[in-house]
């Protein structure tokens, strides 16, 4: 469908009646207590896991009049913030040896993308990946370099580990052997698509990685096509769970590539996962891994290897927290 007859069809068009696309397929969600394909248009939060506020601090921008990277931004620097959650910015779970390293990246609807990579002691990781965008003529920026333009653009430097994160580590160093594979319920990277109403999409997705990972070890998160994709003409795809394995198969492209051949979100996000599962001697038990995507319609899909995956959709009404169906049954 031509993206004028789109829009003259869903968001804009029912915008135009005074009528939010929205409060029209929140009734048809509710019934169904469900999101995946749901539709029609936006504008549309949706986020990895159950983050409420990150989703409602998205939509406030959207509805200040933000873009959808802005509230794709600032969806993301709740969590970042949020020094309860172990698996973002502040308070996220350091490498085997203490240190706590946080990989993000953003991608807009023009195709622009930026991304951090081992970054230390800056919380909004998010905001210096869109920076390196836009004020960089780089896609990614690494470790002390990713953290001297963090200083340069006005971000303070702060200890990310906390008191709680640092006791978890010393309780993990007492008993642990190491071994890189992620606990399916240990994870919570925040990944979040925006669809603003003029069915613009951003993404964007941030971690502190794999707790108590090898020092350097970098997963999936900053790798654009891999944590992220974003096209424009035909939706955007976000990760979580073991990077390892989403880079290995670059499942948010391939995501984004199989809703162009025609794959609704939901569709696409199970082949992404069997892709995975179905590769030979694949240990898929022993690892989660989560995908969620939109396409152009606002049509929404999630699937996760496991079950325990969540997914936050808001949509103007309130958050609705889904629980992903699964591979392994
Ligand atoms: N995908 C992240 C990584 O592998 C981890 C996560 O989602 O928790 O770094």
């Amino acid at each position: 469908m031509k993206r004028r007859t789109f829009l003259k069809n869903t968001s804009l068009g029912s915008l135009a009646l005074g009528i939010p696309a929205a409060a029209m397929s929140c009734a048809e969600r509710s019934e169904e207590n469900k999101v995946a394909d749901a539709g029609p248009g936006g504008p549309v939060v949706l986020a990895t896991w159950n983050v409420n506020n990150a989703t409602k601090a998205a939509w406030d921008s959207l509805a200040a009049g933000s873009s959808a990277l802005d509230a794709v931004e600032a969806g993301c620097k709740i969590e970042e913030a949020d020094i309860k959650n172990s698996s973002v910015g502040k308070g996220g779970l350091p490498d085997r040896d203490g240190n706590v390293t946080l990989d993000a990246c953003i991608m807009d609807h023009t195709g622009n993308c930026g991304s951090v990579v081992y970054l230390q002691n800056i919380t909004h990781a998010i905001t210096v990946a869109r920076s390196v965008m836009e004020d960089t003529p780089h896609v990614m920026l690494a470790g002390k370099g990713a953290e001297m333009h963090a200083l340069s653009i006005g971000l303070e430097a702060e200890d990310l580990l906390t008191p709680e994160s640092k006791a978890a580590w010393e309780k993990w160093k007492e008993t642990s052997q190491y071994k890189p594979i992620i606990n399916i319920e240990n994870h919570d990277t925040i990944g979040m698509l925006v669809m603003d109403k003029d069915g613009t999409l951003a993404g964007g997705c941030t971690t502190s990685g794999l707790a108590y990972k090898m020092q350097g070890r970098v997963g999936d998160s900053p790798i654009i096509g891999s944590g992220l994709f974003v096209d424009n003409e035909v939706g955007a795809a976000v990760a979580t769970g073991l990077g390892e394995e989403v880079v290995k198969t670059v499942g948010s492209f391939l995501i984004v590539e199989l809703m162009r051949q025609g794959k609704s979100p939901q569709e696409a996000c199970e082949e992404a996962i069997r892709r995975i599962v179905e590769k030979p001697g694949s240990n898929y038990k022993d690892f989660q891994v989560g995908y969620i995507a939109m396409n152009k319609k606002g049509e929404t899909g999630y699937y996760a290897i496991h079950k325990g995956f969540w997914a936050t959709q808001y949509q103007g009404d309130e958050n609705k927290n889904f629980e992903s169906d699964f591979y392994n049954k």
